[in-house]
């Protein structure tokens, strides 16, 4: 790293287009990557210094660097994706340094904790509790006073009194590291023929430099061991590892299964943790005391200096795309990072995305197969169950033939899995005299009824009252009826029916992640029969006595006007039947179709899972569409419609031509308005090779600045179409 001269360029952590010059204190030396704080329009703002100044600096405005931080500087290589970002996604490069540089508290070194050490002097009066703490601290270390009382079993008024009594002295030691070294060969797992040969796949990557594995295999399959291998490699090498997981905070599972492996939890990464543990574990990440975290996608912006692999586990889930401030997708920006820290990539999935399949086929990813289920377990059996001929009753949403296969399963006492993606009791409330349909003041959307709760809640902006008696428009009470089944409505359904069973339902809105960790830990323990969920219950959790699926509405995700309907629908339905029969017993799974000629379904039932990958990439090779071509969405919104919709026509008359490309729109978004803004669409489409987000950073230049309330939100390769 070279020395820069006295005026340098500092990137700061605020939304701006780019880095500023300051000036280096006299005395003070600075590197690029170093992390500084500066005087920006007042205020002392958080920044990284970038490189050499731009030329045209005026040398006599120039402030000085305020603080130069002692901590190591960030490296080259984050330094370059967050140019890289910034320029993919076109958000401005200080707020994507936002998502490194998360607080000055992370700056400044651990704070020293208490500890206490034997005096060598006696105390005056000895209680079995006084000699169990001097018994402890016999060793003549000194121990911090929650592990003192813990491994001594005494209230801390022992400890303060032995103080007093003079036979402990108080002192600082340095805080204990966050978490402990992982060793690669605490405990080897053993593979399995067909695991040793995806690892040695694996290991054909040279692991200094950039590579990327699909390593795609069925549920159950036993991708984790193999990636846990990869990982050992990593940290045996001196780099650092860094494993993706969809939903961190309800996986405690994962992290004991990594516990067990490497002989310690990892660091982890994600919204759950309190501030202190965020702070340190950055902070052990930067000065490389931490060498593998397990966090959400977040975590790709964290401060290796190191960095030998990123593992992004279930890599087609949607979590992995951030929908607000930055438009990033954690997939992309993986093999992004890992290409500038010349690291591997394993992209790991039962339902690889059609982009990585397409990857794989045409070998830029390695492809690594696991075929056979663990312990020669067989998938499970899927039928589809077609509502035009054996529909449910009226008024329930269990058909006949699943109700049967229910009672047999909870006969023989084993779990059975209702899955509806739709939380609340009902998506739609009418009035039956007036015929009011109940909808968000502020949205273009219905308000969905929480009987539990007894509320009626927009699921676009959070907005809910209370369920009204008497119908808000025409004054008649009890008027409201429900239409349509959500998950609780489905639970009022199986308490009718199966009034014996033991019955759990599951959805992001039943509780805090730790209520929901406890859950899951319940159903582990098969203290339920009956589960009802959302994709919730779809993700990553082992059920052993789970035998039985019902999916009540196959159908759900394929409604939409959105390319990836039929990829999404796929992944989702082979996730959740994949909960069948993963242990000791082999299982079933019935979808509720209308439409069971549909390719998806036709797929899922023959187990065919290269049928479908196949006759999908057709479908997107004929309309140009991702993979074979890219997409931008660009949604104008303002709280007048008029304005909006004018201010998007202005724009698509802005555009610029270039070859091959398509626009569409302006349209009304298929939600038209969220929280009180209109929403209109323009989507542009190109060809594969084309510098999309280039282009469409030159039409917004182009174009007629934004003004008042209006605001353009541009999404490369968006993957929701609402
Ligand atoms: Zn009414
Ligand atoms: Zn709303």
């Amino acid at each position: 790293m070279s020395e820069l001269g006295n005026i340098v360029a500092v990137m700061v952590s605020v939304s701006v287009d780019g880095p500023y010059s300051y000036r280096v204190p006299y005395g003070k030396t600075v590197v690029r990557g170093s992390i500084v704080a500066v005087p920006l329009v007042g205020r002392l703002t958080l920044g990284v210094v970038w490189g050499e100044p731009k030329d045209n600096y005026a040398h006599n405005r120039l402030k000085d660097i305020e603080i130069i931080y002692d901590v190591p500087p960030l490296s080259d290589e984050l330094l370059k994706t967050v140019d890289w970002v910034s320029r993919y996604t076109l958000a401005p490069p200080g707020l994507v340094l936002r998502s490194v540089l998360r607080s000055t508290e992370a700056l400044e070194p651990d704070r020293p904790v208490l500890a206490y050490r034997r005096t060598g002097h006696e105390p005056d009066r000895l209680t079995p509790a006084r000699s169990r703490v001097l018994d402890t601290v016999a060793d003549g270390e000194a121990w911090t006073k929650t592990l003192l009382v813990g491994t001594s079993g005494v209230s801390p008024s022992v400890i303060d009194g032995l103080e007093r009594a003079g036979a402990l002295e108080r002192l600082e030691i340095p805080a204990p590291p966050i978490v402990q070294d992982p060793d690669p060969d605490a405990a080897p797992l053993t593979l399995s023929a067909e695991q040793s040969a995806a690892m040695g796949q694996i290991r054909e990557l040279d692991p200094q430099q950039f590579g990327v594995a699909l390593l795609d295999g069925v549920t159950g399959g036993g991708k984790t061991a193999v990636f846990f291998e990869a990982v050992a490699d990593t940290l045996r090498a001196g780099r650092q590892a860094l494993v993706l997981l969809p939903e961190i905070a309800l996986t405690g599972t994962f992290l004991d299964r990594f516990a067990k492996r490497f002989g310690t939890r990892p660091a982890e990464w994600h919204s759950d943790m309190t501030p202190a543990q965020r702070t340190r574990t950055w902070r052990g990440i930067n000065d490389g005391t931490v060498r593998a975290v397990v966090g959400a996608r977040s975590a790709l912006f964290l401060p290796f200096h190191e960095l030998g692999l990123i593992v992004l586990d279930e890599e087609h889930d949607g979590a992995y795309k951030q929908s607000d401030g930055v438009n990033y997708h954690a997939r992309d920006m993986a093999v992004v990072r890992a290409r500038f820290a010349e690291a591997r990539v394993i992209l790991s999935s039962a339902t690889p995305s059609v982009e990585s399949r397409n990857n794989a086929n045409t070998g830029r990813y390695k492809h690594v197969l696991l075929t056979s289920r663990f312990a020669a377990q067989a998938l499970p059996d899927i039928t589809a169950l077609d509502m035009r001929e054996e529909p449910p009753e009226k008024g329930q949403w269990i058909a006949p033939r699943l109700a049967r296969e229910i009672f047999a399963t909870l006969d023989r006492g084993e779990q059975a899995l209702l899955f509806l993606n739709r939380r609340g009791y009902a998506p739609l409330t009418l009035c039956k005299s007036c015929g009011h349909q109940y909808q968000c003041p502020d949205c273009d959307a219905w308000l969905v009824e929480h009987r539990f709760r007894g509320v009626l809640m927009c699921h676009h902006c959070g907005y809910e009252q209370r369920r009204p008696k008497v119908c808000t428009e025409c004054g008649t009470e009890d008027s409201l009826i429900p239409i349509g089944p959500g998950i609780e409505r489905v639970a009022e359904e199986v308490a009718l029916r199966f009034p014996e069973a033991r019955t759990v339902i599951l959805s992001s809105d039943m509780g805090s992640n730790a209520q929901l960790r406890e859950r899951f830990a319940e159903i582990e323990r098969g203290e339920y029969d009956l589960i009802i969920g959302t994709q919730l219950v779809a993700k990553g959790h082992h059920f052993e006595k789970l035998t039985l699926v019902g999916v009540l509405d196959a159908d759900l995700g394929l409604a939409h006007g959105d390319p990836r309907a039929a990829e999404k629908t796929f992944q989702i339905l082979t996730q959740v039947t994949g909960r069948a029969g993963r242990a000791s017993k082999a299982g079933r799974a019935f979808l509720q179709t209308y439409h069971p000629t549909h390719p998806v379904m036709e797929a899922m039932v023959k187990q065919d899972r290269e049928a479908f990958y196949a006759h999908e990439l057709e479908v997107r090779k004929d309309g140009q569409l991702p993979p074979f071509g890219r997409l931008a969405a660009l949604i104008v919104s303002a709280s007048e419609h008029d304005d909006a919709m004018g201010f998007a026509r202005k724009l698509l008359s802005a555009a610029p031509q270039a070859e091959g490309l398509r626009l569409f729109g302006p349209a009304d978004a298929p939600v038209a308005m969220v929280r009180g803004r209109h929403r209109v669409r323009l989507l542009v489409q190109s060809p594969r090779d084309f510098d999309l987000s280039g282009y469409v950073r030159f039409w917004l230049i182009s174009a007629e600045r934004v003004t008042g309330n209006l605001r353009v939100q541009v999404d490369i390769d968006p993957i929701s179409f609402y």
